[in-house]
């Protein structure tokens, strides 16, 4: 069972990327669990057709400590199982713990089947203190993408939680699998990328471009391959799955300094 964490950006397509690439994993016959960690709740949405989702959290403040896995985990698209870890109520309390909490419930439960292929886990935004890191922290997941655009505050997220890696790795066995970019239409974005990739010891995934059938098939809940599987966006997705599926590259990052990547920047990212 590999189980892994997809971390990037606050809104650089985390969720989204994750919930294709789960379905094209779905559908090449993997056996797949992905565990939303972010108070949203979106991290399965297309895989489920809509929010139906009851938070972990939010079950045990109703129910209590007696539930079932029934009650947090739903089949979504492909026989994907899908659970939201949810969060407090905002401003009050801490998120992270939401996740610790989840993750203990689900292993009690019998969530993680050994016939399980894959372990997704939706990570919120770019934070990879506490809580947030309780995925890697804990060894739960040794595996990370990271995914980020060309766009500069995208690469500085990236290259953050690339320091939280090596944090983590010297004491755990996690690892980064690679960059995932989900392109931004920057120019030169592809170069830089893999610049960017190759400096932190590590290589780019795959490139997703940019595709409006992407939010088509969000308004209709869906993931693309789910959508409109002849859509050339789904064979992007069913790349990026095939080249997960296939890594065998797993580095501990090396982050670089601020000076270093405003240099990679200059030197393949801004065209005059
Ligand atoms: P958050 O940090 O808030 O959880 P996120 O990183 O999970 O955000 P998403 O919610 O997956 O980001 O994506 C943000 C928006 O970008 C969504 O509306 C999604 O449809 C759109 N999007 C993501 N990837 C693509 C793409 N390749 N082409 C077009 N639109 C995309
Ligand atoms: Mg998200």
């Amino acid at each position: 069972m590999r189980q892994i964490a997809i971390y990037g950006k606050g809104g650089i397509g985390k969720s989204t990327t994750t919930q294709n690439t789960v379905a094209a994993l779905a559908e090449a016959g993997k056996k797949i669990m992905v565990v939303g960690c972010d108070p949203k709740a979106d991290s399965t949405r297309l895989l489920l057709h809509g929010l139906s989702q009851k938070t972990v959290l939010d079950t045990l403040r109703d129910e209590g400590e007696d539930i079932d896995l029934e009650d947090i985990l739903l089949e979504g698209f492909g026989s994907s199982k899908c659970v939201e870890s949810g969060g407090p109520e905002p401003g009050v309390g801490c998120a992270g713990r939401g996740i610790i909490t989840s993750i203990n419930l689900l292993e009690s439960l019998g969530a993680y089947t050994p016939d399980l292929d894959y372990v997704f886990y939706d990570v919120l935004g770019d934070v990879v203190c506490g809580g947030f890191a309780m995925p890697i922290r804990e060894g739960k997941a040794r595996e990370i993408y990271i995914v980020a655009s060309g766009e500069m505050m995208a690469l500085y997220a990236a290259n953050n939680i690339s320091k939280g890696i090596q944090k983590y790795a010297q004491s755990g066995g996690v690892r980064l699998g690679g960059i995932i970019c989900n392109s931004r239409r920057v120019d030169n974005e592809l170069e830089l990328l893999t610049a960017f990739a190759k400096e932190l010891g590590s290589q780019l995934i795959h490139f997703v471009p940019r595709d409006n059938m992407v939010q088509k098939a969000e308004i209709n809940r869906k993931t693309v391959i789910d959508y409109d599987p002849d859509q050339p966006q789904a064979n992007e997705y069913r790349t990026l799955a095939k080249n997960i599926d296939g890594n065998d590259m797993f580095v501990v990052p090396k982050p670089m300094s601020q000076d270093r990547l405003e240099e990679l920047l200059m030197k393949h990212g801004i065209l005059d």
